[in-house]
């Protein structure tokens, strides 16, 4: 089974067998273009040549054809929009990233007097810069000529599932123009209930229906990949958001269950059945998955924008260390965070506060402050951020958490998964196959094609892979978590 895996900041393809095991790994990253302050933008061109090249090299790293493979699953970074040439397969500008805030002034002119819970019972969202239909509101409005393209029908709109998918399956010679319910579920254009696009929705942020994809199930053989492409006639079987995908990946299939994922930013989501549960605590509700023709299943999500790319900050911007796995070294050289915190408001604050006005700051600074002490607060900044959303998803959904299920580029980091486990005081574990991203794609498209039977085959492989026991004193936690909720006043107070 062959997942591709297009996250922020790389592209992977995956070869797994029957149970769960990575066969292949193939990975490339691709640029991030940050144009000006509070911009980040991807060459969506660069992304189908990454995805191409991965796919190919997956196959050749482990000696395996095409024909080798049962069928293919997607898995995307959500969110970040594209719109492209329908007749020339050509991108008409940088896709917007999820983390782009440019459409800041838009949503709070969308939001007038109703506030951003306006299409909250609908979409289960906040009008926020995170989601995909204010960026394309914000295309067509900034460039006419685009406007009229679109009017006229010359333009597709997708995320990057979207992308990849119709590139897959043809490009401009009869490409599949799809997304599944999971993306579709994060552009604030689609009706949670119903599953469809929201007309009422899309008008208000002029969009036309004409620019949208298909809504498809997560998990179902969509089509053949393109003879031309590096699995030639392989079924195309399953889509999930990387989130969403993660979920499968942990087997987090039953009610109650939950996972945080540890990537370029942060995101727990707990299943909440086919019931799609509201938020009284800043939580959005999201689609988690439909297999082909079953009922839609819903959950809670908490998302906090910057995480593993805060420690990319302090290797790119301020250059403290050459890797990103060296900030562990470089944490683990001092003994506690000295009294500093660190904030990282790059994109505002998402989940539970969802304060687009708030900015980055580093509090408790001293002459005893070294770069030790700011690694460490940089990493500790990840672990209360998580608690906020954790305390916010017990408040929304009354389950206490007994063990906190862990995955994504950032658990390999010991120093980080400890003091999460003794911020939180529960248990932290993480599986065998750490690539639940992936790994819950391959489970989407297997599930199609009956590589897999039933969903318990899945939870059957899940294995622990690590664990770390809390081992703080509470006052200890209780001080820290207070000092962190002070620095985080400060980055409100900035705007
Ligand atoms: P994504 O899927 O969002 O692209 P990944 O799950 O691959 O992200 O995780 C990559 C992130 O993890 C990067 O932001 C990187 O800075 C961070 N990261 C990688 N290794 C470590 C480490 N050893 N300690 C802390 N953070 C790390």
């Amino acid at each position: 089974m062959m997942a591709i895996d297009q996250g922020t900041t790389s592209t992977r393809a995956m070869v797994f067998d029957r149970s769960g095991t990575v066969i292949s790994r193939e990975q490339i990253e691709h640029r991030q273009i940050f144009p000006q302050a509070g911009r980040v933008e991807h060459d969506a061109a660069e992304i189908w040549r990454n995805a191409r090249r991965v796919a190919a090299a997956a196959l050749a790293s482990a000696d395996l054809k095409a024909d080798h493979i049962v069928a293919c699953g997607l898995t995307n970074q959500r969110e970040t929009t594209l719109l492209w040439d329908r007749a020339t397969g050509e991108p008409v500008h940088n896709a917007i990233v999820w983390q782009d805030t440019r459409t800041g002034a838009l949503c709070e002119r969308l939001a007038g007097d109703q506030g951003v819970d306006r299409y909250r019972d609908r979409t289960g969202l906040p009008l926020s810069t995170y989601f995909s239909g204010p960026k394309i509101a914000w295309l067509l409005e900034e460039h006419p000529e685009l406007r009229a393209r679109a009017d006229a029908g010359e333009l597709c709109f997708g995320t990057m599932d979207s992308w990849l998918a119709w590139n897959l399956t043809g490009g401009p010679d009869g490409g599949l123009h799809i997304t599944d319910v999971t993306n579709a579920s994060r552009t604030m254009l689609m009706d949670i209930h119903t599953l469809d696009w929201d007309r009422q929705i899309c008008a208000d942020m002029g969009i036309p229906l004409s620019l949208l994809p298909q809504i498809r199930s997560s998990s179902q053989v969509y089509g053949p990949m393109r003879e031309k492409g590096p699995l030639p006639g392989v079924p195309f079987a399953g889509i999930l958001g990387d989130q969403q995908a993660a979920m499968f990946g942990q087997a987090c299939l039953s009610p109650g269950e939950a996972k945080n994922t540890y990537g370029t930013g942060n995101f727990l989501l707990m299943n909440t059945g086919t019931v799609p549960v509201f938020s009284q605590h800043g939580l959005l509700t999201t689609v988690c998955y439909q297999i082909g023709d079953d009922e839609a299943r819903y959950a809670l999500e908490g998302s906090i924008a910057v995480t593993g790319s805060l420690v990319q900050w302090l290797r790119d911007n301020l250059g403290l260390f050459p890797d990103a796995a060296d900030v562990e070294t470089l944490a683990a050289t001092v003994n506690d965070n000295g009294g500093a915190y660190f904030v990282p408001a790059f994109s505002g604050l998402f989940a539970p506060r969802w304060r687009p006005d708030a900015r980055g700051v580093i509090v408790g600074l001293t002459r005893f402050i070294n770069k030790g002490h700011l690694a460490r607060a940089a990493l500790e900044a990840s672990a209360f951020q998580t608690r906020e959303v954790i305390e916010a998803m017990q408040a929304d959904s009354g389950v206490p958490l007994s063990t906190l299920k862990v995955d994504g580029g950032m658990v390999v980091n010991n120093l980080l998964m400890q003091f999460q486990a003794d911020i939180l005081d529960v248990p932290v574990v993480r599986p065998v196959v750490n690539e639940t991203t992936a790994l819950g794609a391959a489970y989407a498209a297997g599930l199609a094609v009956g590589y897999w039977d039933s969903q318990d085959d899945i939870r059957a492989n899940w294995a622990e892979g690590g664990r770390w026991e809390p081992d703080m004193p509470a006052d200890r936690r209780a001080e820290l978590y207070a000092g962190w909720n002070r620095a985080v006043e400060h980055s409100l107070n900035l705007a």
